[in-house]
């Protein structure tokens, strides 16, 4: 009886293990991807074909479909942008996994894992930085890590939630939101299927005063339903802006009239410049953005996210 119960509550602890956002697995995704080793995962570089590996295994390991074009991967030309030679178009992808719970409608959950290489793809803002490393730990280790975690805690809980979820790395964002823009221009995936899109980029540097920044709150009007279903006490503190352009691969989902939020927790002084590493990153402030991101999430499931019509597409 003693070995039942002892049995009982090593089954309950492992499950409510798998429900929970890990700091340590947190850790590790950024440590391993913004490792100089990984000289700045730049797009067409090895380093950034093994970061999407280091995805596509992780994946794999929470038995998400592939939903790729091969396997994983859905494969795409970059125009990369040299400062001293000529540029040159080279192969990049999306890693792209779905959890499929038979249900009509999915949420899509980005981040994108490019970042600028060794600062010759000119969009460094340090000065002599060519050949340097830029490791990328904020921008966008950080949501790479948040989007790995989220794909591991829905597929670990044994909760059958009543949406699927669609988790996209995207490549090339670095070089002017192309990974997203071809995502949605080459479904892999109906996009007449897609409840809203959460993205991630740079969520490791939360200010506590100012909190984490949410815009896409005015493209649709479900998204104060769903807010005022949230308890601000229980989360890290957050403000929320009415756009839904802006800056990262969110933006490619709002011009196709998809709802989207995106999660920022703003510039410093290391961003975009070599020194934007992992021990700068707040990892117990990045597991609390996610928390929230899954109250959200949670929040949403029975709501109909209908769009605002866009009016200043391009
Ligand atoms: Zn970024």
């Amino acid at each position: 009886m003693k070995y039942i119960i002892a049995l009982l509550f090593l089954v309950a602890g492992l499950n409510s293990y798998a429900q929970e956002i890990e700091t340590e697995n947190l850790k590790k995704h950024v440590y391993f991807l913004a490792n100089d080793k990984m000289k700045g995962r730049g797009t067409g570089s090895k380093q950034n074909l093994k970061a999407a590996k280091y995805i596509e295994r992780k994946f794999k390991s929470y038995k998400l479909k592939p939903l790729g074009e091969k396997g994983y991967f859905q494969e795409f030309d970059a125009k990369v942008r040299k400062v001293k030679v000529q540029d040159s178009i080279r192969l990049a992808r999306n890693v792209i996994g779905f959890l499929d719970n038979q249900a009509s409608k999915t949420i899509i959950i980005g981040a994108h894992y490019d970042h600028i290489g060794e600062g010759k793809q000119g969009s460094s803002l340090a000065d002599n930085s060519y050949g340097m490393i830029h490791n990328g730990a904020d921008d966008n280790a950080s949501g790479i890590a948040g989007l790995l975690e989220l794909a591991r805690v829905y597929s670990e809980n044994k909760i059958k939630e009543p949406v699927n979820f669609l988790f996209i790395a995207f490549g090339a964002e670095e070089l002017g939101l192309v990974g997203s823009r071809y995502f949605v221009n080459h479904p892999t995936y109906d996009l007449k299927h897609i409840h809203w899109m959460l993205n991630m980029d740079m969520i490791g540097r939360l200010n506590k005063e100012s909190g984490v920044s949410i815009i896409g709150f005015g493209t649709s009007p479900a998204f104060e339903t769903i807010f005022k279903g949230i308890n601000p006490e229980q989360f890290v503190k957050y403000y929320t802006g009415y756009e839904g352009r802006g800056g990262s691969d969110q933006t490619s989902f709002y011009e196709k009239d998809i709802p989207v939020l995106f999660f920022h927790t703003g510039g410093h002084p290391d961003y975009h410049r070599p020194t934007d590493d992992a021990d700068k990153v707040d990892y117990q402030s990045l597991k609390g953005i996610l928390n929230l991101e899954r109250a959200i999430i949670d929040g949403s499931f029975d709501i109909e996210v209908m769009p605002f019509r866009n009016t200043d597409k391009k």
